[in-house]
């Protein structure tokens, strides 16, 4: 699917409408109980990313249209991440589930070292609770399994996320949302500017147009929630996807990023 940065007016207005559409959908839907094909812990964390990705594109829309376009960007970047985690484990399925858990421990077991080497007290409660997700605990079998390892390999880094999806273009755009979710030049430039006569002279409002982010908010809203709607009784989102797909002049088929064949 097309996933090129427009600055274009006329484009990001429509993608806002349908975007802000499919959170409302979702959200009725929601409301009313949807009725999931299978109720196995893949399909619960892909809800709960849904969601995340549902309310963090509502708050990225709101930041552009409020001219908080710097701000949004870090969410967009968070944003893409959970859409492009989602169709990965969406595909592995249980494996590729374990490997995010995995993750997250292997994460966590080496932040309670750092804690205890900086004299943090008190840590009994967290060392349980950590002791209890132990990666090799939570991957049971798996854990020497070479496979494992690959999938370890792709969800803790997002360049080989990126590689394995064959999304590698994403990487790029993801890479230059990170210059402004670090403290880099670009999050000062944005405000203050030096003139050749050195002073310096601050744009308080920064009122970057945000066309390309709310585009991109779109899309990741879209993505999220027809990999849930597929897993729901009924593709029951899928004429509200479809709208906005067409909406925004993108094809309505491979809608959601697909696994590199090898
Ligand atoms: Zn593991």
């Amino acid at each position: 699917m097309t996933r090129q940065l427009r600055n274009d007016k006329e484009l990001a207005d429509r993608a806002e409408r349908v975007g802000r559409g499919l959170v409302a959908a979702a959200q009725t839907l929601i409301g009313s109980g949807p009725r999931y094909t299978d109720k196995d812990r893949v399909t619960h964390v892909l809800a709960g990313w849904w969601v995340y990705c549902l309310r963090t594109g509502e708050a990225a829309f709101n930041l552009i249209k409020d001219g908080f376009v710097v701000q949004a960007r870090p969410l967009l970047r968070l944003l893409i991440e959970h859409e492009l985690t989602m169709a990965f484990v969406d595909q592995c399925g249980e494996e590729g589930l374990k490997a995010v858990i995995c993750y997250g421990a292997r994460q966590n077991k080496a932040l309670l070292g750092k804690m205890k080497n900086a004299g943090w007290e008190g840590l009994d409660e967290l060392e349980e609770e950590y002791a209890a997700n132990d990666p090799a605990e939570v991957c049971g079998r798996e854990h020497t399994n070479p496979r494992h390892g690959t999938l370890l390999g792709s969800v803790g880094n997002f360049e080989n996320l990126t590689t394995a999806m064959d999304e590698q273009h994403r990487y790029v755009l993801y890479r230059d949302l990170s210059s402004y979710d670090h403290a880099r030049l670009r999050t000062a430039s944005a405000y203050a500017v030096q003139d050749e006569s050195s002073n310096i002279n601050i744009d308080w409002d920064n009122r970057e147009s945000g066309y390309p982010e709310a585009i991109q908010t779109a899309v990741a809203v879209i993505v999220a929630t027809h990999i849930i709607s597929c897993r729901l009784v009924g593709d029951p989102l899928r004429v509200d996807i479809e709208q906005a797909l067409t909406t925004l002049d993108l094809p309505t088929k491979d809608v959601a990023p697909r696994l590199r064949s090898r």
